[in-house]
């Protein structure tokens, strides 16, 4: 494996905690878009290991073989550690470091305010979660993004907010340790250097954002950047930090890259997850997946084959959202409300539909399993790509935050 992502390309970062294997929620709800993402840009995807210890503390004895079953998912599903950076947070301690540093500035209250806090506290009454770690987690996923400086973090709407606090933090970080003096100037000039067209573009956004706080205006100034050349590390610390206000933008702050989501839901109609015991994963055998789909729960008011029912009240119906074309989609529509069809001629097409895309992924599983030591020759490459950008990022941090340096060049 020798492959290097293409550096000209924007760069995503995005994580998952290893719960062990995928299933269909994650696959069209994440990985999917993981995937297509890797022909556009340059691609960081993680293991979050240590996101799983802040609510599993207390049972970690499956995080270790779930990062390798996942990862084997992952590459079964399509991501291709040529074009993508592969890699588990744990072996990469700079994540903890600037969970530390970003610590020292980040106010209490804005931990305390993040609503998955009380919600998963609620959520998860069985566990003890009144924990620093737990507490702490959007701080350590704050540093899990700015380690790499991504210019995007893909999610879905519903996610959009979490990556608020990520770059709240960076304004801050900045604001306090990004101040340059000719920063106005540098700045312009390195922008006229990319044209007119550039700069005036780029100061009509930064105008929008600080009067307004417009920050489609920024993401669009960033783009048009972006297309004109690919700036250094400092020469993107200058345009970003003068962009969005008068601060070098030493840690740069994401942008949300909305990606479109499924709302597949599970066996029994809930959200479908691990935990509730109502998923189809990815290594389903194709009985099993015949046989957890013509149980699947339907919209109740069918109660007999004559009684008419709406796809909008059942959970076949997000199956066929994600599987079905419109011409099927019509079919179903109008055989549901008029009781014209039966809910297993309904769900039929979508048992062959799902085993189909399986069969693949299942081959590749068996095909990377064959080949003991392929997992984690992928992830130490990815680990130690990841390193690098991660050593670069924390050097200018260290710097700027005063810490001494050790090293002959100090
Ligand atoms: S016919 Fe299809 S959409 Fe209608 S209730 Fe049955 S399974 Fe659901």
């Amino acid at each position: 494996m020798t492959g290097t992502p293409s550096a000209a390309k924007a760069r995503v970062l995005s994580g998952m905690r290893p719960t062990g294997l995928m299933h269909l929620g994650h696959y069209h709800g994440a990985l999917k878009n993981w995937v297509a993402l890797q022909s556009t840009h340059d691609c960081f995807y993680f293991v979050a290991d240590w996101h799983a210890l802040t609510s599993h503390y207390d049972d970690p004895s499956v995080i270790a073989r779930a990062t390798f079953e996942m990862v084997t998912d992952w590459l079964a599903a399509g991501l291709d550690p040529e074009r993508s950076t592969i890699f588990v947070q744990s072996q990469v301690p700079e994540h903890a470091e600037l969970t530390v540093l970003l610590g020292m500035i980040t106010p209490l209250s804005w931990l305390e305010r993040v609503p998955t806090y009380k919600e998963q506290q609620e959520n998860l009454k069985e566990r003890d979660l009144a924990t620093y770690g737990f507490l702490g987690y959007p701080l350590m996923q704050s540093a899990d993004i700015l380690v790499y400086r991504p210019e995007y973090v893909p999610v879905g709407e519903d996610q959009a907010a979490h990556v608020e606090i990520t770059r709240e933090i960076a304004r801050r970080f900045n604001h306090f340790y990004g101040k340059q003096t000719d920063l106005e100037a540098r700045a312009t000039a390195l922008l006229r250097q990319l044209g007119e067209p550039v700069l005036r573009a780029a100061s009509a956004a930064r105008t929008a954002w600080l009067e307004r706080g417009d920050r489609e205006a920024i993401a669009a100034a960033r783009q048009s950047i972006h297309v004109t050349r690919v700036l250094s590390d400092d020469e993107r610390e200058l345009a970003e930090g003068w962009l969005t206000g008068a601060r070098r933008a030493i840690l740069p702050e994401p942008s949300v890259l909305l990606t479109p989501t499924s709302k597949l839901l599970g066996l029994d109609g809930r959200k479908m997850s691990k935990s509730y015991g109502n998923a189809i994963d990815l290594r389903e055998p194709p009985e099993s997946v015949e046989k957890k789909i013509r149980g699947m729960k339907t919209d109740p008011r069918r109660a007999r084959r004559t009684d008419p029912g709406n796809p909008d009240d059942c959970p076949v119906w997000t199956l066929h959202e994600v599987y079905s074309d419109e011409a099927r989609r019509a079919w179903v529509r109008q055989g549901c409300t008029s009781a014209e069809i039966g809910c297993l001629e309904c769900k039929q097409p979508l048992i062959e539909a799902v085993k189909a895309e399986l069969a693949p992924m299942q081959a590749r599983i068996r095909e990377i399993e064959a080949k003991p030591g392929y997992v984690r020759d992928v992830l130490a490459q990815g680990c130690a790509r990841a390193q690098r950008a991660a050593r670069d990022t924390m050097e200018r941090v260290r710097d700027v935050m005063g810490l001494a340096r050790l090293d002959a060049s100090s």
